[in-house]
């Protein structure tokens, strides 16, 4: 049986895929009428692989604070292109939801820069890192928390729409919190990545796609959602991983050491002795080439996240 689009409601699609990371078999669908890409919907059998999941998520297992320490040091100097993205919409009164807030890095980053700055996060062990560092944080759903409806200037949802079941629900439940002029902000994949769409790398897209995550958004697609459920905004893309990053997964098909090494600014590998200028020259290279790669899939709306800035667009009162 063909599954329903949770876009436009279509229930003409192709399968993209039938295997995700890690060889699980789990079919991707792209939505034939609208273009709207996700996974095959969860059946019963499903359900125990969600428990466990829930029990591994729940468990406060040793070294699990130190996991989240970890993160949360590897990911805050990342954060600065996040608050360069909002610059226009913090000011110091403004009171700021992070949903899915991981380790806190950027409640972290955008602190200074608010009024408040609380998070939402279902993993206990970061929930309790991000206490430990001065934060609110809850970890059940916006409905189930004490925030008082219409209190929110600002929702920020980094790298977590795409795992979410119920889009439109989710994105309706949040309007419930904003103020009537609050922004919205939500960061995701971009299934555009030039890894996936002009290099055609398949070790990247045996990593790209994942049990976890439910839908992988185009500008359009994510516009279009957005749209639906009562936003009205812009969709940018960013690019986090620099030029030495996608020449790895083009050369080798396989993820670098960590995500660290693929972020911020590239560097070469030198030679033991090189001379220090040739060396500065060489990397002062690659960081230009860097900007201009960087630059160039901005133009092309093919940054390999998606961003959007928005508003709820005002009901109308006839
Ligand atoms: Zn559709």
């Amino acid at each position: 049986m063909q599954p329903e689009c949770a876009l436009c409601g279509s229930k003409e699609s192709a399968v993209l895929r039938t295997k995700v990371r890690a060889g699980v078999e789990r079919k991707v669908f792209r939505c034939n009428a609208c273009g709207l890409v996700f996974l095959e919907p969860r059946d019963e059998d499903l359900k125990e692989y969600y428990r466990e999941e829930y029990r591994k998520v729940y468990t406060p297992a040793p070294g699990r604070v130190s996991a989240s320490e970890e993160i949360f040091k590897t990911y805050l100097p990342m954060q600065k292109i996040r608050l360069d993205k909002l610059g226009g919409i913090l000011h110091k009164e403004a009171r700021l939801l992070d949903i899915g807030c991981s380790a806190g890095q950027f409640l972290k980053a955008v602190a200074p820069h608010v009024g408040t700055a609380m998070g939402i996060e279902y993993n206990e062990s970061d929930a309790a890192f991000v206490r430990s560092i001065g934060y609110k944080v809850w970890s059940v759903p916006i409905e189930e928390t004490d925030i008082p409806l219409a209190s929110l200037d600002i929702v920020t949802v980094y790298q977590t729409f795409e795992h979410v079941k119920e889009p439109q629900r989710f994105l309706k439940s949040i309007a419930k919190y904003l103020k009537p002029d609050g922004h919205l902000v939500i960061e995701v994949p971009n299934v555009h990545d030039p890894l996936l769409t002009v290099f055609a790398d398949e070790g990247y897209e045996d990593f790209y796609y994942k049990e976890a995550h439910l839908f992988y958004y185009a500008p359009d697609t994510l516009w279009r959602t957005l749209e639906r459920a009562g936003y009205k905004g812009d969709v940018t893309t960013i690019q986090r991983y620099h030029v030495l990053n996608s020449f790895s997964w083009i050369y080798t098909g396989t993820p670098q050491r960590s995500a660290e090494v693929g972020m911020g600014e590239p560097s070469l590998p030198m030679a033991q002795g090189v001379d220090e200028d040739v060396a500065a020259r060489f990397n002062a290279w690659i960081r230009a080439a860097d900007r201009a790669y960087k630059d160039m899939l901005i133009d092309l709306h093919l940054g390999e996240s998606l961003f959007f800035i928005g508003t709820k667009v005002p009901e109308t009162s006839a």
